[in-house]
Order: C-alpha cells, then sequence, then structure tokens
C-alpha cells in the first residue's frame, strides 16, 4: 500500500508527502485553482479523513478534471475500519453538540459561513475544476451553501414545537423537536459542495453531527471544504467529529448506512443506488432522507410567452451539460406552438461550439456555457441513449450529436434535442446528459398526464398565461412533483423552501421550508399541573 505521512494544515501546501507520488507538475490551470484553497499541486497524497485528524490508509482515488482528463490530486482515503472509527468519534461528538444551545450552535453556523464567504469564487473554481459545471454556476453552488448557513442561523432562533390545547382540564400538551444524534450524509458527484451545506447546515443547528462520504470522483471539494469548517469547530472548541469526512467509495458508504449507530442517512444519488441504501436503513429501522433522480418535464402550452420558456429551457436542459437532477429531459409542447418553438430552440443548439453565442469549452473559462460530461463513462451512457433511441424509430433532430470536440480533451458531448417514439423507454428513465426529448399535446389535462406518467417526481414546469391553468397545475389534479412551477424553469431552486422530489426520487426534503422537521426527534409530552388523573377520551379505570 502508499506510505503516508499527513499533511497539517499549517504545512506549506506544495509539500512533498511521498516520493511515489509526489512525481507529478501539474498545469498552470490545474495549480491556480488548487493553490488558492492550500491543496497539493505536486502529486503529493492528500489525507481523505478527518474525524478530528487528518488521515486515512485505505485506496488512492484520483481526482480527473473532466474538462481535459488531467490527474488533478491523489486522496488516500478511508478504509472500513477508519470509518468505523469516525462513526464512533461523530457519535461522541454529537452529545457535546447536543448540549450547546441552539443560538450558539447558530453562531458557529454564522462563523462557517463567513470562512465559506471568504472563499466563495476559490471554491466555486475548485468545482468547476473537479466536477466540471461552468464558472458561474460552481460559484452560485458555493453561494447556495453561504445562503443555507444563512437560513440555519435564523433558525438557530426560531425552530419551534408546538402548545396544544388538552382535552384534560390543567394539562398542556407538547411536541418538542430534539436532535437525533448523528447524520450521515452520502453525496452525489454533480453538487459536490451545495449537497452537503444543505445537510451540514441543517444537521447541525438541530443539534445532530454529521459524517459526509462524498462522491469518489469529487474528493478535492470535499477536502476543501472541511478544511474551512475545521478551524472554526475549533476555536469554538468543538471536536472535529461534529463534521467528519470519510472519502471513500461503495464499501465506506456501505459502512455508514448500514451503522445503527448513524441516526439518520442522508443520501443524494441515484434511484438505483438509492432503493438499496433505503433498503438497509430501513432493515436496521434508522431514518432515510432520500434525494434521488429527477425526469423533469417542461410543458409549454398555447398561451405561453415563448421567449421566457425558451431561455428557461435553454438553461434548465443545457446548462450543467444537463447533469442536474433537475435538468429539464421531457419536453412537452402544444402542437400549435411546437414547429415555431423547436425552430427556436435549434438555432441555439445548431450554433453551440466552442466559437458561438451558446460557447463550449473550459468551465473555468468566463464565456463557456457548456462543460463537459463528469466521466468519459457519461460520455457511453449519453452515446447508448442516443444510438437506442435511434434504433427504435426516434430522430435526432439537432444537426450534430456524439462527443464534442473543443480543443482540450475532456468529455464534452453536444447538447441534442430528440424526438423519440411514444413509448421509447427513455420518456421514463434519467439519463445523466444534456439529452431532451420533445412530444406535443392538444389538451393541458393530456399534458399533466404526460408530466406524472414517470416514476420519478422531482421537478416539472408549465409555461403559460393562462390562469385557469395555473390553478389547474398547482391542484390536485396537477404535476405531482416535488417541485411544481409555472413560467420558471425545472432547475435552479432557491434554498427558502423544501428542496426533494415524490415517487422514486424519494420523498425526501432537504435545504429550507420545513425540511429541518425531518433531523429532530419528536416527542409529545403531555404535562398534568392539576392535582388529578383524568384519562383521555373520558375512560373511566377506577383506581
Ligand atoms: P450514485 O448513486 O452513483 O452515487 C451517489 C453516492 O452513493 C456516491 O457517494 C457513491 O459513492 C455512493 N454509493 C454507491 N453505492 C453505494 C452503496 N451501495 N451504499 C452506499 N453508498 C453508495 O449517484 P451519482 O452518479 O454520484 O449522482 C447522480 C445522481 O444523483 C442522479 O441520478 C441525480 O439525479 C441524483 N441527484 C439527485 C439530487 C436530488 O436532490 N434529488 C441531487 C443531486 C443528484
Amino acid at each position: 500500500m502508499y506510505a503516508l505521512r499527513l499533511l497539517p494544515l499549517a504545512r506549506p501546501a506544495h509539500r512533498v508527502l511521498s516520493p511515489h507520488h509526489a512525481t507529478r507538475s501539474l498545469s498552470a490551470r490545474a495549480s491556480r485553482v488548487l493553490s488558492a484553497l492550500d491543496l497539493p499541486t505536486d502529486g503529493s497524497l492528500i489525507p481523505g479523513m478527518y474525524d478530528g485528524q487528518w488521515g486515512g490508509s485505505g485506496a488512492v482515488q484520483k481526482s480527473i478534471c473532466p474538462a481535459t482528463g488531467e490527474v488533478i490530486g491523489q486522496v488516500q482515503t478511508a478504509n472500513v475500519e477508519e470509518t468505523q472509527r469516525a462513526i464512533q468519534a461523530t457519535k461522541g461528538a454529537s452529545i457535546l453538540l447536543r448540549r450547546m444551545p441552539g443560538p450558539q450552535r447558530g453562531e458557529v453556523m454564522r462563523q462557517i459561513r463567513e470562512a465559506l464567504g471568504a472563499k466563495t469564487a476559490a471554491l466555486g473554481d475548485l468545482v468547476s475544476l473537479e466536477m466540471g459545471k461552468i464558472r458561474s454556476e460552481g460559484k452560485g453552488e458555493v453561494q447556495e451553501f453561504v445562503d443555507i448557513c444563512d437560513y440555519a442561523t435564523g433558525l438557530s432562533r426560531s425552530m419551534a414545537g408546538r402548545v396544544l390545547p388538552s382535552e384534560r382540564p390543567e394539562h398542556v400538551i407538547y411536541e418538542i423537536p430534539n436532535p437525533l444524534g448523528v447524520v450521515g450524509i452520502l453525496s452525489a458527484f454533480n453538487f459536490p459542495v451545495a449537497v452537503y451545506g444543505w445537510n451540514l447546515a441543517i444537521a447541525m443547528i438541530t443539534g445532530n453531527s454529521t459524517i459526509w462520504k462524498p462522491s469518489p470522483t469529487t474528493p478535492l471539494c470535499a477536502i476543501a471544504v472541511t478544511r474551512l469548517i475545521q478551524p472554526v469547530l475549533e476555536r469554538n472548541g468543538l471536536p472535529g467529529a461534529v463534521a467528519a469526512l470519510v472519502c471513500g467509495d461503495v464499501a465506506v458508504g456501505k459502512e455508514i448506512v448500514g451503522s445503527s449507530d448513524v441516526d439518520m442517512v442522508s443520501f443524494t444519488g441515484s434511484e438505483k443506488i438509492g432503493k438499496e441504501v433505503g433498503k438497509v436503513v430501513q432493515d436496521r429501522f434508522g431514518k432515510a432522507l432520500l434525494e434521488l433522480g429527477g425526469n423533469n418535464a417542461v410543458i409549454v402550452d398555447k398561451d405561453a410567452d415563448l421567449q421566457m420558456a425558451l431561455q428557461a429551457v435553454i438553461f434548465a436542459a443545457v446548462g450543467t451539460a444537463g447533469q442536474r437532477c433537475t435538468s429539464t429531459r421531457r419536453l412537452y409542447l402544444h402542437r400549435s406552438i411546437s414547429a415555431q418553438f423547436i425552430s427556436m430552440l435549434l438555432k441555439y443548439y445548431d450554433s453551440a461550439s466552442s466559437q458561438t453565442t451558446l460557447k463550449a469549452g473550459d468551465p473555468l473559462d468566463d464565456a463557456s456555457l457548456i462543460g463537459p460530461l463528469h466521466t468519459s463513462g457519461a460520455v457511453k451512457l449519453y452515446e447508448d441513449a442516443l444510438a437506442g433511441i435511434q434504433k427504435r424509430g426516434g430522430k435526432v433532430l439537432t444537426k450534430r450529436s456524439g462527443k464534442m470536440d473543443v480543443g482540450m480533451g475532456g468529455n464534452f458531448v453536444w447538447p441534442t434535442i430528440v424526438r423519440p417514439t411514444n413509448d421509447d423507454p427513455c420518456w421514463t428513465t434519467e439519463t445523466f446528459a444534456p439529452i431532451l426529448s420533445v412530444a406535443e399535446f392538444d389538451t393541458l389535462e393530456e399534458a399533466i398526464h404526460l408530466n406524472n406518467a414517470v416514476p420519478q417526481g422531482l421537478s416539472a414546469s408549465l409555461f403559460t398565461t393562462n390562469i385557469q391553468s395555473m390553478g389547474k397545475w398547482l391542484g390536485p389534479e396537477g404535476a405531482d412533483c416535488g417541485i411544481v412551477n409555472i413560467n420558471v424553469g425545472t432547475s435552479g431552486a432557491e434554498i427558502g423552501a423544501g428542496f426533494g422530489g415524490n415517487k422514486s426520487t424519494g420523498w425526501g426534503r432537504e435545504s429550507g421550508g420545513d425540511a429541518w422537521k425531518q433531523y429532530v426527534r419528536w416527542s409529545a409530552a403531555t404535562v398534568n399541573y392539576s392535582s388529578k388523573m383524568p384519562l383521555a377520551q373520558g375512560v373511566s379505570f377506577g383506581v
């Protein structure tokens, strides 16, 4: 195995840790981003586990830049025993945290917000470098973390239980929220910072410690975030395991999911893995919060403002190269405006190249709007999906599809519009790539039926100017998703509302709204301040 000497934070980031690994020099592009966060630029091994101490002696994970294929970092992950140790440390830390008054936890959260705020641009660039989303989206993702810290700080003084009237004289009923203990956070590659942020902020403010297993392909984002949080915890006399980190792959994830010392597992990822995770957590009667795949539709009705719809669809279908859980994958067009709207879309899609308005290229270049897919495996899934649609009789409507050469290697593909056959399986599955499937409808009822006729239930949007259609869309006969928008695209939610989806998207809610209520154990407490012992419902039990 690899010889690892740990890297204390105070050491210069470029220090050579292991002669076997410290032989490479990075591109100036990657070095600039990593140095801004004090991450090594010489290929030395980076400890990928933190439970108060940095360490890790599991397998080495390579972080690969999706835009260039360059190895930008090597991370020594946690092994199974170390994961168990970290879980125990997190459990111990939860006892200290739950004793801390909520508003004091709020003050710690405010300081975390400041630490993140000071590095928003640098961290955003790391998201772009490691995940591949464009610069403004990388920064936007960190901003979401900052925003949820603000929200959580406020929540620290307002998380309210309830006082309820009792039917018995001189009795009162309270509903009381208390911390759960340990929240395990398993996150997906496509939001390597924000998803953790939503969970950390709400879990911590409600008095829980956390243990985070990030995606195996975005360990550097996780390490950088944890390094920003670490000094804040230390300054406030809190153990590091209040926000533990275990980089690793499936085995590490399974340790967390299966551990009865992890009171709640907040899992963000695919439906396939989420189903497994949900069953394992259920089997031990733990709590699971599942945020799984989406298959999101936009409906453009005959009375829609087409220019607005166009902007929204392009951002949600092409943005993040189709790699948001909320990306638009299905587009239902009223027959009367369909041809016009498709030609408006194609004007943009067919102009997309490294030279034109919908510019594809280095996500770190401010002018780029289309970045790469995250891995070469994702390119293959994109290609297979397109081949399958065409084999089954569907058509590609865009001039170009397939791999795109922007002159820097990487996993770039052409955003593609397709017209699959009506019964094509692509309508009901999430392909995590910029493929937009189009079909027509004649009535709003039919469009709503099409929107709802898939297993997933994350996000849906209706473009209309008709108030009756709006009412229908939002009501009991309307869209069945967790996010139901009008004249706003399917992606780009704000943190104020609860975020999550229904059906096979997992029914979880994170972030704002009432999401915090899932991170606590609720007790209903009836208190008798009389000198009698009456029973509820007038029951008489003559003693
Ligand atoms: P994924 O399911 O492949 O992996 C998610 C996480 O699970 C990773 O950390 C992975 O290492 C871990 N994992 C894999 N097998 C495991 C197991 N058996 N036990 C425990 N952990 C295991 O997902 P991904 O490819 O990283 O992310 C893309 C998916 O995430 C898409 O389906 C997307 O829609 C979804 N997503 C959903 C939301 C949401 O809020 N609904 C947000 C972001 C992403």
